[in-house]
Order: structure tokens, then C-alpha cells, then sequence
């Protein structure tokens, strides 16, 4: 098959939501389609279960299990589909953000009982500002929940996206008889099976059939909420959706496997190959003969004797090939790789080859962090992986003095893995690790000592947020930073952040400074 054909095929994509609206379930339905996996049951969710007994090993051993579901590719029609997991535990959701600038689109995942739920809010942002494709699954709908049309309303207000249905429920819960494919025109009807896969008829809106199937009361019901979509959304246009501006939504019940079908076929068809990238030099096409990539994540090995790692590149260009020497630009040296690692559904295994939209796992000893390039030869600096303000700050300190060098490699390592942030105030030289949540800080800890023979201790900073500043006056810009000098720090590149104590103290220095921009995150 030629280069083009290969990379044409590939559909690239994480699921994301809120934790428990169905994001495993679903996962494991599409790779039973796929051949992938034959019983249900068999994909573990990596959900973190942080229970009072649990201690740090455990957290450990169920963060492992993501590793073997880290990616999850399967061949469906002449599709190859890579399906990137996401950490489902909020304290790690910087993890799902680096995820998602290596996928070409994203399925939301939303419970019909619950709604739009904080973490997919805050998710769909990152989709939005990079304009990713998106497409929604609305789950359970075996279950009591939201009236459809209200569902519709919060996924447009909340996620701030039109929508489009592309199915539409008939009735719920216990009466939940199918739905309507707007899409293909076609009578689903619902057999609740864990297994099977579900069978459509084809049919007409106004086919008398219709009648034969679900009765008149409800057949007139679905003609109308038919009508009524089309009078109040706009057709479906590919275009839109591939521009982000567009989420197709499917309505469905990942338990049952009843609409994952149809979502599979309509995402595989119109889903995004995968895309040209952009690099601070140049924007590059996937099309490309000569292969490039980024790392843009590391996942540490659970044995704490063995401290390797696999470290995932996205294939952005060309072909990757094993045994090839590829260039890594920040050692700027020539390294190949004799083990890299494909994910077929659960097995690891060696690959020879892997393409544009491929995501390869590359066997590390610290020689990689978040964001580096790899390419054929070219010098290309891959763009595109934000930093945002961490939730929560502490300072991290050598609580043992015969292991200052220790402590400090293993911090320095574990923040090129992507684990916390790290910032160093410009006042006091200290040290201050920036987390999304509590359990970040006792990961770092527990590795530390663990892998690094190292001892920390935190102490209590309060800060509110921290923002990388930038100023076309430069004499402003100095003048604000020997001003705070006190809350100035770096961050692991070397850019300038300031750390704000509070809202207020950040509105006061907007206003103080107008010529001083301030982000929450390193991308602006
Ligand atoms: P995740 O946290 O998003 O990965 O959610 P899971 O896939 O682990 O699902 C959370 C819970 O919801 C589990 O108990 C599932 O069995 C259940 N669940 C998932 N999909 C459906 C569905 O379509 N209908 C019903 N009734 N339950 C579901």
C-alpha cells in the first residue's frame, strides 16, 4: 500500500469525559467491533481508586494498568484506528491534555442522567483552542435521564459548540425502544445485548413500517422530534465538523452496545485523517516522505529496580521504521531504536514499521521529556504542547542532606516526564512543584524515595495561579518584575511567571500594568 493510502486510513483519536459516564465501556465496545478483544470484560479501566487503604504502590499498579491501554489500535473495514486512552482521575488531567495534541479528534462521552459534567467542560476547552474535531456519544440511555432536546441545549451552552444530532433516542429507560439514524436513514432497534452487535433496517422517516415497529404513538412522536430537529439545527456539514466548529451527536448505550455501531461507522467515515502539524520552524504535512514525531508522553515503569520508561510518539510525518537511525533534535545526535513497541488492542508488540497518525512506545532510559522532536534529519521543533497554571503549589525540600543529588535528578526527571510542574522562585531560589490535584504530590513523593533513593518534604505556599507574562514594553515588563520580584519565578524553560497570590492581586497587577499580558497557560 503506498505511503499516502497508509497514513489516509489512520483515524486517531482519544474518548474523553467525566469519570464514569461510560468512556471504558465504550472504549472496550469499539475494539470489539474492531476483533480486537472478543468478550466483554476485558478492558480494565484505569480508573484511579483512591480508597483509605490504598497506599502508594497501589495507585501505582493501577496507574500501570494505562499503560497497556495507553493506545489501543484495531483494523475495522479498511480503517486502522488508534484510540488513545485518557486518565480518567482528575488529578491527572494533565496527562489527557498532552493526549489530546496527539489525536486528530475526540469523542465526548455524556451521561444522559447527568449531563455535561465539570471535567468534560474543561477538557472540551483544550478541543476548542485547538480546533480538534468533535464528536458526542450521549450514554446510558437505557437508563432514565434529560429529556434529549434539553441535553442538546446544555451540550451547545456548556461545551459552547453547535450540535447536530445524527440519532435520535426513541423514548428511554425501560421503554427504550432504538432510535433513528438521521444519518443513514435507518431503524435501529434496541436488543439489550452485552454482546452483539445490534442489527438495523433501513427506512424512511415517513415508511409506514416505522409504525409496524415501534407503534403509532411513538412513531408520530419520533416524526415530529425528526421535524423539529430539522427546522431548528442546520444540516449536517462535514466541513464544520472538521473545523471544530461542529460536534455530530449520537445518542446510544455503550453497556448494551446499542448506537456504538453507528457511531463507528459515521466516525470512521468522516473523522479526520491524520492532520498537518505544526512546528516552530514550519508546518508539516503527514504526507511527507522523510518521518517526524514528538514524544508527548512518558509512562515511568512500574518496577521500582528497573528505572525505564516508554515514552510515546505520535508519527507525524512519513514512516517510521525500526532500526533507523532518526535524529533527535535537543541531543541533536542520531539514535535508532531496536525495540519500539506497537499497541494492537491489549498485546505490546515489536513493530517494524508505523506511519503518520501511528503512535510508537519507545523504550527509555531518561533520554526523553515531553515535547522532543525526533525526525529523519531535519531540524523541526514541534509546537503545541501547553502548560496551564497548576490548582495547587507546594515547595518541595531535601528532607535528607546526604541525598541532595538525588533528589534533585529525580525531580528534574520526573517533571521531564510530565508528572508536575516545577518552578523556581527568582527570590529565594527555592523550589515550588504546581499540581492539578493532591495525589500528583504523593505520586512525586513515593517515586522519589522509591526510585531515587530521595526524601522530600512539602511546604505549604498559597498561591492562587500562576501566569507566564509577556509585554511588548520591555521597560514594563522589568519594571513589573523588580516590582514582584518576590512572587517572579521560572518555569522549567526559562520563561518568566508570575505567581499570584490571589485574584486580587492579580486584577490589581492587570490594572497597574496594562501593558503586560498575563496566561494561564505557556501557549500564547
Ligand atoms: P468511565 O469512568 O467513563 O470509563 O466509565 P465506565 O465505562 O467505567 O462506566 C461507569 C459505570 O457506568 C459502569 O458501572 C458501567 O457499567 C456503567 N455504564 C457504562 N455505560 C452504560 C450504559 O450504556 N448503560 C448503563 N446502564 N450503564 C452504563
Amino acid at each position: 500500500m503506498s505511503l499516502r493510502k497508509e497514513i489516509e486510513r489512520r483515524r486517531t483519536f482519544a474518548i474523553i469525559s467525566h469519570p464514569d459516564a461510560g468512556k471504558t465501556t465504550l472504549t472496550e465496545k469499539l475494539l470489539l467491533f474492531g476483533g480486537a478483544i472478543h468478550v466483554a470484560g476485558a478492558v480494565k479501566s484505569n480508573k484511579i481508586k483512591k480508597s483509605a487503604t490504598s497506599d502508594w504502590m497501589d495507585i501505582e499498579r493501577q496507574r500501570g494498568i494505562s499503560v497497556a491501554t495507553s493506545v489501543m489500535g484495531f483494523e475495522y473495514d479498511d480503517y486502522k484506528v488508534n484510540i488513545l486512552d485518557t486518565p480518567g482521575h482528575q488529578d491527572f488531567m494533565e496527562d489527557t491534555y498532552r493526549t489530546l495534541t496527539a489525536v486528530d479528534s475526540v469523542i465526548v462521552v455524556v451521561d444522559i442522567a447527568k449531563g455535561v459534567e465539570p471535567q468534560t467542560r474543561k477538557l472540551m476547552e483544550v478541543c476548542r483552542m485547538r480546533k480538534t474535531p468533535v464528536m458526542i456519544f450521549v450514554n446510558k440511555l437505557d437508563r432514565e435521564g434529560k429529556d434529549p432536546m434539553e441535553v442538546l441545549d446544555e451540550l451547545e451552552d456548556q461545551l459552547q459548540i453547535a450540535v447536530r444530532p445524527l440519532s435520535w433516542p426513541i423514548d428511554m429507560g425501560e421503554r427504550f425502544k432504538g432510535v433513528y439514524n438521521i444519518y443513514e436513514n435507518c431503524l435501529d432497534l434496541y436488543k439489550p445485548s452485552k454482546q452483539s452487535v445490534t442489527e438495523s433496517v433501513h427506512m424512511d422517516i415517513d415508511s409506514p413500517e416505522i409504525e409496524k415497529h415501534i407503534g403509532d404513538k411513538l412513531a408520530t412522536q419520533l416524526r415530529d422530534d425528526i421535524e423539529l430537529i430539522s427546522e431548528v439545527y442546520p444540516d449536517f456539514n462535514t466541513e464544520d465538523y472538521l473545523a471544530g466548529d461542529l460536534a455530530p451527536v449520537f445518542f446510544g448505550s455503550a453497556l448494551y452496545n446499542f448506537g456504538v455501531k453507528e457511531l463507528l461507522d459515521c466516525f470512521v467515515e468522516i473523522a479526520p485523517s491524520p492532520r498537518s502539524v505544526q512546528a516552530e520552524e514550519r508546518r508539516v504535512d503527514p504526507y511527507e516522505e522523510d518521518f517526524s514525531g514528538f514524544i508527548f508522553k512518558i509512562h515511568a515503569n512500574m518496577d521500582p529496580n528497573h528505572r525505564s520508561c516508554i515514552a510515546f510518539v505520535k508519527v507525524c510525518s512519513g514512516k517510521f521504521e525500526r532500526n533507523v537511525n532518526y535524529k533527535h533534535i535537543r541531543f541533536n545526535r542520531q539514535m535508532k531504536f531496536s525495540s519500539p513497541t506497537a499497541f494492537m488492542a491489549q498485546k505490546k508488540e515489536i513493530l517494524d514499521e508505523a506511519f503518520a497518525g501511528d503512535i510508537v512506545g519507545l523504550p527509555d532510559n531518561g533520554n526523553f521529556k515531553i515535547g522532543d522532536t525526533l525526525t529523519s534529519g531535519e531540524n523541526l521543533h514541534f509546537k503545541g504542547l501547553p502548560s496551564f497554571s497548576p490548582e495547587m503549589f507546594k515547595y518541595i525540600e531535601n528532607a535528607d542532606p546526604m541525598k541532595t543529588k538525588q533528589l534533585q535528578k529525580g525531580i528534574e526527571q520526573l517533571i521531564d516526564e510530565g508528572v508536575a510542574q516545577l518552578f523556581t522562585n527568582q527570590f529565594n531560589n527555592r523550589k515550588i512543584i504546581g499540581t492539578v490535584g493532591q495525589l500528583q504530590f504523593e505520586v512525586i513523593e513515593y517515586r522519589l524515595l522509591h526510585e531515587y533513593g530521595a526524601k522530600c518534604r512539602w511546604e505549604p505556599i498559597s498561591l492562587y495561579k500562576a501566569c507566564w507574562i509577556e509585554s511588548d514594553n520591555p521597560a514594563e515588563l522589568e519594571e513589573f518584575k523588580k516590582r514582584k520580584y518576590q512572587y517572579m519565578a521560572k518555569d522549567k524553560e526559562g520563561r518568566d511567571v508570575f505567581l499570584a497570590e490571589s485574584n486580587y492581586l492579580l486584577m490589581m497587577a492587570q490594572q497597574d500594568f496594562k501593558n503586560i499580558k498575563f496566561h494561564f497557560n505557556s501557549e500564547f
